[in-house]
């Protein structure tokens, strides 16, 4: 055969791209195998099975209405804007349909006499009852209605429902049907068999109970979340037990550096503290790699726990890192732990990505030989492809803070995956630090694969934080509260408001507000730190704060985790209503760590929507972390809560987990079944469910 000539090789390379661009989209709604698109299950239904009479429509302002009638007026207007206005009319009467975008050929396909089917909401309008931007066809007169419910499929950009139908239809046709689930299994939980659901979820029969399908109580769609739901179960058992199934380097001792540690500490653990730290020097004696989350509320506690678990790798033999989100809580970390670790003869070393070059290599030439026994930074630390000479333990402090590439990077690339004399491959054991946590659903599934430890105890002589919730215009006020409070000796935060648009603008309110506050105090000593500021900068402006040289501290959401300043005990954070439950409660979590009575000043601007008005009031009456993420979990949903819009394919699409709870208990004990009895099944179910997607859900 001829090899092909310039003609058919410009055809094959103008038709590929069109191919190509709707399987892309359909891969943006990650829709890429048969059994995905069959899966792709309707959001909701129309019905289409019914028309009304016009003048019945009338009466059902604000509700979807399905009409037929002939058209008798089709006019482009031109007051107020351009639009195409079209009269049709039935026996009962006449129905505007209103136009704002439309195409030249929709007055010639929409001429006087056309028969049209109209639906939409019916609103009274200046001329009469109408509809704006109605789905219509043309039809002709008698032409059948559908006596089943219309599917409406979550879409994308560029793909019709039309499409989707016909793509849905094409793969029902192909795929392989057969249940996952074995009849014995599927009667002892009284679940409907696979077909016959997805069947009657893409084509309702006439006489289905609308309302259970509407909020997904029908039958089919318990089948569809409890699959959904099992799939998620025995992928992250899975995950569990292959990492059980990886060496880790056992950090048995916990001996002399433990010990001076503790007795350095200017006071006794708490209870919860202890219990924890018991918990974790359990796993670490271990040979396969801990996996363990440490929530505790803000103040809780967490660094001196964190600083043993290094200690007891440090007493092992080997290599201890800390990774921070931010410089600010980096350093925080670096001078107190160095403080407490180098005066008993460890070598520390600091790295974040502001160091200078030399700086750098000497810190990687410190941890590549061994001498930094503890290791100090931020996620340059992943970055900068750091060898370690022995790593024991990892720990991550305020996990939730890192991106979920980030912590896929952390955990699949291993940082300090090393191989050891015998050939082995070992992980670090990893310990993951939260002040956010994680309800109990959530923990459940999400985090399946997470043993968890919780310090539900803050160290004694706290006094709890008063908050109180106030009118931006009482500001004035608010300014000569801080003057008298200073004048006491005590020292103030004034977080700036959130300006997500604009970061410029946000470092501009920043200044502004320094400026302002210097104007207004001009006995005070008033200092700035925000996100813009070099490292070195940031540090002075902390270290002089720390050390009382500053009176009042203006800050934009830098110093908002972690930043733990003793004396500072009251806050003042403007615009509160712009921030997030969990970001205020963070915010607030900076005073109250001493035994000075802390207030916290919530300034807002009126009027207030709901959700802020909720937030607001959550947070001055609760200082309880739990209580906090559970009514943020309440006002804003699971996926908004992990912040999984990035993780996106791995939230649950049908389960809702709040209502739905029963079935994830039942899913786990199938689950748990199913891997120790029946592996097939185990992946049959996992390649259907999950298909190449299951890495995301490990993150
Ligand atoms: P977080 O859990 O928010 O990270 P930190 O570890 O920063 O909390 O601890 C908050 C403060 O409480 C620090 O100043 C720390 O030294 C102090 N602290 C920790 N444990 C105790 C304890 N058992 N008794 C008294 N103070 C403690
Ligand atoms: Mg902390």
């Amino acid at each position: 055969m001829p090899a092909p000539k310039r003609k058919p090789a410009t055809s094959a390379k103008t038709a590929k791209p069109v191919a190509n661009k709707i399987a892309d989209k359909f891969a943006r709604l990650g829709l890429r195998s048969d059994m995905d698109l069959v899966l792709h299950l309707p959001m909701r239904y129309e019905d289409e099975t019914q028309i009304v009479p016009i003048r019945e429509a009338g009466f059902m302002v604000g509700h979807p209405a399905q009409v037929e009638g002939v058209v008798t007026s089709c006019d482009v207007q031109f007051r107020p804007r351009r639009q195409l206005v079209v009269t049709i009319e039935d026996a009962s009467g006449p129905l505007v349909m209103r136009f704002l975008n439309f195409y030249g050929s929709q007055t010639r396909q929409l001429a006087i006499g056309t028969r049209v089917r109209a639906r939409g909401e019916v609103r009274h309008g200046f001329f009469g009852d109408e509809m704006v931007h109605p789905a219509y066809k043309i039809v002709l007169e008698g032409a059948p209605l559908p006596t089943v419910l219309t599917p409406v499929y979550p879409s994308g950009e560029g793909l019709s429902q039309a499409i989707l139908r016909k793509a849905i239809a094409n793969a029902m046709a192909r795929v392989d049907w057969r249940d996952t689930l074995s009849e014995p299994l599927l009667a002892s939980l009284a679940l409907t068999p696979f077909e016959p659901a997805v069947r009657l979820l893409h084509n309702p029969p006439p006489d289905v109970d609308e309302n259970a399908l509407a909020d997904r109580s029908h039958p089919a769609w318990v089948r569809m979340k409890f699959d959904e739901l099992l799939a998620q179960q025995l992928s992250l058992k899975r995950a569990q037990v292959a990492r059980r199934a990886k060496g880790a380097n056992a950090l048995p001792v916990i001996g002399a550096l433990s010990a001076a540690f503790l007795h350095t500490l200017p006071f006794a653990l708490t209870g919860a503290q202890q219990r924890v730290l018991t918990e974790i020097r359990a796993d670490l004696r271990e040979s396969f790699p801990m996996q363990r989350l440490l929530q505790g509320d803000v103040g809780s506690g967490k660094t001196v726990v964190a600083a043993l678990a290094a200690a007891q790798a440090i007493d092992s033999g080997y290599q201890a890192v800390l990774m921070a989100p931010t410089e600010i809580l980096a350093d925080q970390h670096f001078r107190k732990i160095a403080a407490w670790m180098a005066p008993l003869g460890v070598g520390v070393a600091w790295l974040t990505g502001s160091l200078k070059k030399k700086e750098k290599a000497d810190a990687q030439e410190r941890i590549e030989s061994g001498a930094a026994q503890l290791v100090i930074g931020t996620h340059a630390l992943i970055q900068e492809g750091v060898q370690f000479a022995k790593l024991g333990v990892v720990i991550v402090d305020e996990q939730h803070r890192f991106g979920v590439g980030q912590r896929l990077a952390l955990r699949n690339k291993g940082l300090g995956t090393t191989t050891s004399l015998d050939g082995a491959h070992t992980v670090p054991h990893q310990l993951m630090m939260s002040a956010t946590p994680i309800p109990r659903t959530l923990a459940m599934t999400y985090y399946a694969d997470l043993e968890v430890s919780v310090i539900d105890e803050l160290p004694p002589g706290r006094t709890p934080i008063m908050t109180r919730v106030i009118d931006q215009n009482r500001r004035d006020e608010v300014i000569e509260r801080v003057h008298a409070a200073a004048l006491e000796g005590r020292q103030v935060y004034w977080v700036c408001p959130l300006i997500e648009e604009s970061e410029a603008l946000q470092l501009q309110t920043a200044t502004d507000t320094h400026a302002t506050l210097m104007a207004a105090l001009p006995d005070l000593r008033v200092g700035l730190v925000h996100g813009r500021l070099k490292p070195a900068e940031k540090q002075d402006v902390m270290d002089a704060f720390t050390r009382g040289e500053i009176h009042l501290l203006v800050a934009t959401t830098v110093i908002e985790v972690g930043v733990d300043v003793p004396n500072a005990s009251l806050m003042v954070i403007e615009h509160a209503e712009r921030f997030g439950l969990s970001q205020l409660h963070q915010l607030r979590g900076r005073v109250g760590r001493g035994s000075a009575a802390s207030v916290c000043l919530l300034l807002y601007q009126s009027p207030l929507g709901p959700i802020a008005k909720q937030r607001l009031a959550t947070i001055r009456e609760t200082t309880d972390g739990f209580e906090i993420a559970r009514r943020d979990l309440e006002i804003r949903g699971p996926g908004e809560f992990l912040g999984a819009r990035q993780s996106g394919q791995a939230m649950l699409r049908f389960a809702d987990l709040e209502t739905d709870q029963w079935l994830v208990e039942k899913a786990r004990t199938v689950a748990q079944a199913l891997l120790r009895d029946d592996p097939q099944t185990v992946e049959q179910h996992l390649a259907r469910w999950l298909g190449g997607r299951e890495e995301f859900l490990k993150v």
